[in-house]
C-alpha cells in the first residue's frame, strides 16, 4: 500500500512541472521524515543564512494561555543564542483541540500539524507550541519535544507538579522552565544532534544537563520538579549548553539530522 503510494507520488511528480523541492517533501512526508526530530532545525535557528525571522506559534485552548512571564522569558533566550535580525516573533491563538483528555507523541504531531499556520520552513522559520487540555499518556511529563518543530505543555500537569511542600515555586514558575527547556531541545540540547565536548550529559537521563542549575536538568519537565529543587528553578542554558549552541553554529561541532544546513 505504501509502496504504491509512494510510486503513484514519484510518477506524477515525474510528470507533472512542479518544483522538485514540493516532491521531495511530499516524499519525505510519506516516509515520516520531513518534520525531522528535535535538534533538527537548531541550524535553522542559531544561523541567520535561511531565516532572518524566527515565529514562535502558541495555540492554546481556552483559558489555558500562557503566562505574559513565559512568553517573555522564552523570547529573551531565544534572542540570546539564535541569529535572528528581523527578530523574534510570538503568535498567540486560541483553538478548540480535537483531543480534551489523553496525549501521546503521536496525538501531539498529528493535531500540532493539523492546527499550525504556516509550515516550520518558508520565508521565516517557525516553531509551533500547543498549550492543550489534559495530559500527557505518561502523566508525570510537564512537556515534549515531538519533531524540529513541534513542542506540547501539558498546563494540568503543571498545576499538579506545585507542591505544599516547597510553596515558592509556584506554577507560573514551572511553566516558565518548561518552556524554555523544550526549546532548548529543539535547539539540540543536550546531544540529540551532536556529541559535545563537554561531560554534562546525565547519564542516567540522556538528552539532558547534569547540572541542576541549567534549564536542562532532566527533572525540570517532570511532576516531581518541585522536589528536585531547594529554591528557585533553573530558567537559563548553562555555559556548556551555550558552548554547545555556539560550536553547532560555527561548525566547530559537527550536526546530524538537520533539516536545513548552510
Ligand atoms: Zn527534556
Amino acid at each position: 500500500m505504501k509502496s504504491n503510494k509512494l510510486l503513484g507520488l514519484f510518477l506524477s511528480c515525474l510528470m507533472i512541472s512542479i518544483p522538485m523541492s514540493g516532491c521531495t517533501s511530499e516524499l519525505k512526508e510519506i516516509l515520516g521524515e520531513s518534520w525531522g526530530v528535535p535538534g533538527g532545525l537548531a541550524l535553522a535557528c542559531l544561523r541567520d543564512d535561511a531565516y532572518r525571522e524566527l515565529v514562535i506559534e502558541i495555540d492554546h485552548a481556552p483559558g489555558y494561555n500562557p503566562e505574559s512571564s513565559t512568553v517573555s522569558l522564552l523570547k529573551e533566550r531565544l534572542g540570546q543564542v539564535c541569529d535572528k535580525p528581523d527578530g523574534i516573533r510570538i503568535e498567540l491563538n486560541e483553538v478548540n483541540f480535537a483531543e480534551t483528555s489523553s496525549w501521546t507523541a503521536t496525538k501531539v504531531r498529528e493535531i500540532g500539524h493539523e492546527t499550525m499556520d504556516a509550515p516550520p520552513q518558508s520565508s521565516e522559520l517557525r516553531w509551533h507550541v500547543i498549550m492543550p487540555q489534559g495530559k500527557y499518556s505518561d502523566d508525570s511529563v510537564l512537556g515534549v519535544a515531538v519533531d524540529a518543530s513541534t513542542i506540547a505543555l501539558f498546563s494540568d500537569s503543571i498545576d499538579d507538579a506545585t507542591s505544599i511542600f516547597n510553596p515558592r515555586i509556584s506554577s507560573e514558575d514551572i511553566e516558565n522552565s518548561v518552556m524554555v527547556h523544550e526549546f532548548g531541545h529543539l535547539l539540540g540540547l543536550v546531544n540529540l544532534v551532536y556529541t559535545s565536548p563537554a561531560d554534562h550529559e546525565d547519564s542516567e537521563h540522556p538528552g539532558h544537563s547534569n547540572n541542576e542549575d541549567s534549564v536542562m536538568y532532566w527533572a525540570v519537565e517532570t511532576v516531581s520538579i518541585s522536589a528536585w529543587f531547594a529554591g528557585d528553578l533553573p530558567t537559563a542554558f548553562d555555559q556548556d549548553d551555550l558552548n554547545d549552541m555556539e560550536g553547532m553554529k560555527t561548525g566547530e561541532i559537527a550536526t546530524k539530522d538537520q533539516l536545513w544546513r548552510p
